[in-house]
């Protein structure tokens, strides 16, 4: 490993506080502690110390903790000072350790050290950045999973399997004489069909980490006045959204992140999808429209006097997207449930989604309202198979994917071995990016740059 600077960053958030901790990190770490203290710090012995300006005078007195290389957060010698939680005094201190030779830490630089000093793997250096960024229990525990190495091994055992892959279909091109029965015999197929199996499970399961880490985007959708506005206030329990009776109140996307059972979904009112001249209105349909195409769920409300509306509705809604049906104001006389309207459009709107019969004004049904929600974000259940994973993740996974179902194609169909092998490559350079074992230099950059300073 090249010799690098010492770096020193505040490490406890700014504000007042018990305690607040500067952290250094680098090879000069324990002699700039040393002529901060006055003392040589013992390895992973805790130090009660003064730390000293130029001329001797305390600035603070505090903990002193010494981890020796390799066996610390970045591998480095780093040296931890327990100092007083005021903001002035911890900048003091660090100023005194830049006049010691200390250099300022960019963000995200000390786990960036980690990285590369191989003591954590890409996606664990994100893992503790989720870790600290969690915003529920259930996505602390998969950010905790991610750190501890559960995603990265898994990548790890598909990297392994798709590289076996590989070589097979090399070697089989080495041999130009055999190469048309190797391709030929389905071995080699199969493999790759096994490795296209295990990755799909791997992006299932990514795709959840993701959900809980970023939180699940509900489009709500529906009619005007059937209550689009009350289900962001329900669960919400705010009045950001206005309700009134007036058609077409709600003018503009409106998002709400909400805590649901431990998960955070994100809730986006839509301004409803029915066309108009009014220009704010097809404004807002249009944003309306590039909602739904980005959203994780739908739920379409329905005022429960009127199901036939729900057909029509259901047409509006992206194919693909998972759909809960809200039949609400069941407290109102004339409020029928799909089938006992007896229409045909109702039942059809209905098919394969989840119809939840509630009354946003009473409360009636909220309950279950809330766990099928949680139940969405994935908090309810399979938390202990969850890791966290981030949109990168998803998105190199699913090119992994497309390069692996163009490998078993060319070999399948074309018979060429060349083009499948080079899609094998161009999906294990896709799979490599999340662990950092391939990294373009720009994507380390981009990451670490948007942790926080001090981390
Ligand atoms: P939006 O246009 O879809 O956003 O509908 P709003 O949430 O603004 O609600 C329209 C009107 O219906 C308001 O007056 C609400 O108070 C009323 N409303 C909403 N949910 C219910 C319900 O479950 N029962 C009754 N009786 N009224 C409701
Ligand atoms: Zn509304």
């Amino acid at each position: 490993m090249t010799a690098r600077d010492t770096i020193a960053a505040i490490a406890t958030p700014a504000g007042r506080g018990g305690i607040g901790i500067v952290r250094l990190s680098g090879p000069a770490a324990p002699d700039i502690a040393r002529r901060l203290t006055g003392i040589q710090p013992r390895p992973r012995h805790a130090h009660y110390v003064r730390f000293r300006d130029a001329d001797g005078a305390t600035l603070d007195s505090g903990l002193l903790l010494y981890f020796p290389a390799p066996h610390s957060f970045t591998g480095e010698d780093v040296v931890e000072l327990q100092g007083h939680g005021n903001p002035v005094l911890l900048d003091l201190l660090l100023q005194r350790l830049h006049a010691l030779g200390a250099r300022p830490a960019r963000p995200g630089e000390f786990s960036e050290r980690a990285f590369l000093e191989g003591r954590l793997d890409l996606a664990q250096a994100e893992a503790v950045a989720d870790l600290i960024a969690a915003g529920s229990a259930a996505a602390a525990r998969a950010a905790q999973r991610s750190l501890e190495g559960e995603f990265s091994q898994r990548v790890g055992r598909l990297l392994q399997a798709l590289v076996e892959a590989r070589l097979h279909v090399e070697a089989a091109i080495d041999f130009p004489e055999e190469e048309i029965d190797f391709l030929a015999d389905g071995q080699i197929a199969a493999r790759i069909g096994a490795v296209i199996d295990a990755h799909a499970q791997l992006l299932e399961a990514a795709e959840r980490g993701q959900r809980l880490r970023d939180g699940l985007v509900v489009a709500i959708v529906g009619r005007p006045n059937a209550g689009k506005s009350s289900l962001l206030n329900a669960l919400a329990g705010s009045e950001r959204a206005i309700v009134t009776d007036i058609a077409g109140t709600t003018r503009d996307v409106l998002r709400e992140d909400v805590r649901v059972g431990g998960a955070t979904l994100t809730l986006v009112d839509t301004a409803g999808l029915r066309e108009t001249d009014d220009t704010v209105e097809a404004e807002g349909v249009r944003r309306a429209r590039a909602e739904l195409a980005r959203a994780d769920h739908v739920v379409v409300v329905v005022d429960a006097r009127h199901p036939e509306d729900l057909a029509a509705l259901r047409e509006e809604c992206p194919a693909g997207v998972p759909l809960t049906v809200l039949l609400n104001k069941i407290d109102l006389p004339g409020a029928r449930a799909p089938a006992a309207a007896g229409s045909r459009a109702a039942d059809a709107g209905a098919a394969g989604a989840t119809v939840l019969r509630v009354s946003l004004r009473t409360g009636e049904n909220i309950d279950a309202l809330r766990a099928h929600l949680a139940g969405l974000a994935g908090a309810a259940d399979s938390v202990e198979n969850t890791f966290s994973a981030r949109a990168r993740h998803v998105d190199a996974l699913r090119r992994t994917g497309g390069h692996l179902h163009l490998a078993l194609a060319r070999l399948d169909i074309d018979r060429a071995g060349e083009l499948a092998a080079e899609e094998l490559r161009l999906a294990q350079q896709a799979l490599s990016e999340i662990t950092g074992a391939y990294s373009p230099d720009d994507l380390l950059g981009a990451i670490f740059s948007s942790f926080c300073i001090g981390k």
